[in-house]
């Protein structure tokens, strides 16, 4: 039987190991393990990896747990501007979206962006006219609405700093931008990400989870990855692309490539976080560089795997 499995992340950060409680922990883990299990499930009907990944997004995307869709972090003016992006390996398509407001889950605007539209990326409130017209789910401001993440807002302002979701003292609450990675039986990979972005990000930032080789990348020659970090240094060092270049021009394993990336080029540039890739022989890494990483995986083979750190 050909190999066939998914992987997810649920955030990259200071994740202390005191601060948070056992408790809080599982509740984390839970969802993780929920999100998997529906990708998995999809992928052992024989469906796509690229549905599987949009699916247990979806699930992540729903919990206010993370910060992606419900529960997304606060901008500096005080809104809920989210980023995403879902890559086919099979045949490179790629829809993406930034800085989308109110759009219930961005990563089926993202889906719907690569199957629909002419384009691969859409922002602001135009993307937010596309996404009606395509049907999708627009929800309130009240919907996006989190007590934790706005006190998170509060204290960034105060210092007027721009920080990643789960440094700003998120160790014990909430955590992080969500991905997923996946490989089904028919041999096809593919990635998503999706993200709130940076908390009291200004100016219209957009982060690495919108853009494609940057922050999500997938490719049947070589391999399917979704970041999460401190953006601007994903985008600078192109690192999900890289990862594939990498075990593309190199000939290394995609455990070697991961790790050059988030251990080598992104530790020396101080460009902190982790990513999660998966490839063609179902091999599954999930390197960081920060303490924690909120992550999942199941394999055809029974290999599973929820954790933190
Ligand atoms: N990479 C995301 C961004 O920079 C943040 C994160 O992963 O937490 O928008």
């Amino acid at each position: 039987m050909a190999e066939f499995g998914i992987a997810i992340h649920g955030g990259a950060g200071t994740v202390s190991k005191t601060k948070i409680t056992k408790w809080k922990a599982q509740a984390y883990e839970e969802v993780l393990r929920r999100a998997y299990t529906v990708g998995y499930l999809t992928l052992q009907k024989g469906g796509r990896a690229l549905d599987a990944v949009t699916e247990a997004i979806l699930v992540l995307e729903d919990s206010s747990l993370f910060n992606a869709g419900r529960g997304s972090v606060f901008t500096h003016k005080g809104a809920n501007e989210m980023d995403a992006s879902i890559m086919n390996g099979a045949n490179l398509n790629a829809g993406a979206v930034a800085g989308i407001h109110l759009v219930k889950n961005p990563i089926l605007l993202a889906k719907t962006i690569m199957k629909k539209s002419k384009h691969v990326l859409l922002t602001g409130v135009d993307a937010l006219e596309f996404a009606k017209e395509q049907g999708l789910d627009i929800e309130s401001e009240e919907y996006f609405y989190d007590e934790f993440r706005y006190q998170q807002w509060q204290k960034a302002l105060a210092k007027d700093t721009v920080t990643l979701d789960h440094d700003s003292e998120a160790g014990d609450k909430k955590l992080g931008t969500v991905g997923a990675v996946a490989l089904d039986k028919k041999g096809n990979l593919a990635a998503g990400t999706s993200t709130g972005g940076m908390v009291n990000k200004k100016y219209g930032r957009i982060g690495d989870s919108a853009l494609i080789g940057s922050g999500t990348y997938a490719n049947n020659e070589t391999c399917a990855i979704s970041c999460t970090g401190h953006g601007e240094y994903f985008i600078r060092n192109v690192v999900a692309h890289d990862v594939a270049a990498r075990m593309q021009y190199k000939g290394i394993s995609l455990e070697e490539a991961s790790d050059e990336l988030v251990h080598g080029v992104l530790k020396k540039a101080g460009g902190r976080g982790g990513l999660i890739g998966i490839d063609r022989q179902c091999n599954i890494v999930t390197p960081f560089n920060t303490k924690g990483m909120y992550r999942g995986y199941k394999k055809s083979n029974g290999e599973e795997f929820a954790g933190i750190y």
